[in-house]
């Protein structure tokens, strides 16, 4: 059963830095909690999470969630949770991949996470190449929207070559 509190996540904050880690240990798959959807809006911020295509939900606590380009969670937007990604242990910092719910990010940075796959620029789905996206876990609104601009890519390759 899908723990719905997240009494088990705290905030350290250092340097004015925050970070998410947790309490206990999860294994692989395990749901560590699940994703606040109370207040939803249409343009993202620093506090929310995109969870289809024009919404956006503050996440409470998940703000907190720092970017990784190996992460060790992942929020699941069809299923509102956040699951284990591996094995955490106690006292981890948690991170998520963001392009991997975000299209265009309000606030883009520079990734210093040091992982042999680091993108560098985060700024969201829509400004990493298709050979970079395929090697992560996406939801399905960055999906579909991925597949909708293949679509509109080849009717104006059609355009062209009619032209
Ligand atoms: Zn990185």
């Amino acid at each position: 059963m899908a723990t719905t509190t997240m009494e088990t996540l705290a905030i350290k904050t250092e340097n004015k830095f925050r970070t998410l880690t947790t309490k206990q240990a999860y294994k692989k798959g395990d749901v560590i909690c699940e994703m606040p959807s109370e207040n939803i809006t249409d343009k993202p911020n620093r506090f929310t999470v995109q969870i289809s295509k024009d919404k956006h939900t503050h996440v409470g606590k998940l703000a907190a969630l720092n970017h990784s380009c190996d992460p060790n969670v992942i929020l699941e937007t069809d299923k509102m949770v956040m699951i284990a990604r591996r094995d955490i242990e106690k006292g981890e910092e948690l991170s998520f991949f963001y392009p991997s719910t975000e299209w265009e990010m309000a606030a883009p940075f520079i990734c210093l996470c040091g992982s042999a796959n680091c993108i560098h620029v985060v700024a969201g789905a829509r400004f990493l190449p298709l050979s970079t996206l395929e090697t992560h876990y996406l939801n399905s609104h960055i999906r579909e929207t991925i597949t909708d601009l293949l679509k509109n890519t080849k009717g104006h390759l059609k355009k062209l070559s009619e032209a």
